[in-house]
């Protein structure tokens, strides 16, 4: 049977980072929510400019619009076998919808934790930087470009520093995780399809525990 791959972890975990590495890899679809926000908020509608404002602040989207581009971008034929979803559910209500449309495509959900001290989170947050056009993640201290603010692959192309990974937002993102994301470990863990990966080593070694598991 075709599978959900879930990843849940706290804003910084690196959960992005090994879901383009399952795709690149593994040739397996990664859905990314903020990714999706990300896209839609560059529109000039009253929709794009909350979705924009909320993003900013660091809070979550209606649980029923996110619900909405999840189903939507999951029906297209990319998604017909196993795909991966980044950064989606991230509440209960979303974890109920969620188990619906698996259901309805005749997928099972298996969940995974990528787990990271919060000192580390707030250290890769508030130094990521990414580029524009190809969407490559850097760190200004653990994985810096070859030169200062420029894309390695994009020459000329100057990296951005997402609205929302500055320290007021990190806080409130981090918050936001403690409260409605964290207790989704427990509901998979009751239901046997939670495992833990430890975040907190390279990115190599990371991606060869999640292969296996995978
Ligand atoms: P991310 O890149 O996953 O950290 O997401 C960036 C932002 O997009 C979040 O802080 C939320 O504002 C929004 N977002 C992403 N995924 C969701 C979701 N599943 N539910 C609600 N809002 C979301």
């Amino acid at each position: 049977m075709s599978k959900i791959i879930v990843l849940i972890g706290a804003p910084g975990a690196g959960k992005g980072t090994q879901a383009r590495l399952l795709e690149e890899r593994k040739g397996i679809p990664q859905i990314s929510t903020g990714d999706m926000f990300r896209e839609m908020k560059n529109a000039d509608t009253p929709l794009a400019r909350e979705v924009q404002s909320t993003m900013a602040e660091g809070k979550l989207i209606s649980d029923d619009l996110t619900y909405q581009i999840v189903k939507d971008r999951t029906s297209r034929d990319d998604c017909q076998g196993t795909y991966l979803l980044d950064g989606y559910p991230r509440t209960a209500v979303q974890a109920e919808q969620l188990e619906n449309l698996a259901k309805e495509q005749g997928k099972e959900i298996q969940a995974f934790e990528v787990d990271v001290p919060r000192e580390e989170l707030m250290k890769r947050l508030t130094g990521r930087r990414s580029c524009p056009v190809c969407g490559e993640i850097y760190n200004i201290y653990s994985k810096p470009p070859k030169n200062e603010g420029f894309c390695d692959f994009h020459e000329g192309t100057q990296l951005t520093h997402r609205a929302d990974d500055y320290e007021e937002s990190v806080s409130v993102r981090l918050e936001t995780y403690d409260a409605n994301t964290k207790p989704l470990l427990d509901y998979y863990q009751s239901s046997g399809r939670l495992e833990k990966i430890n975040g907190n080593r390279e990115l190599e070694e990371i991606y060869v525990d999640l292969e296996n598991l995978v």
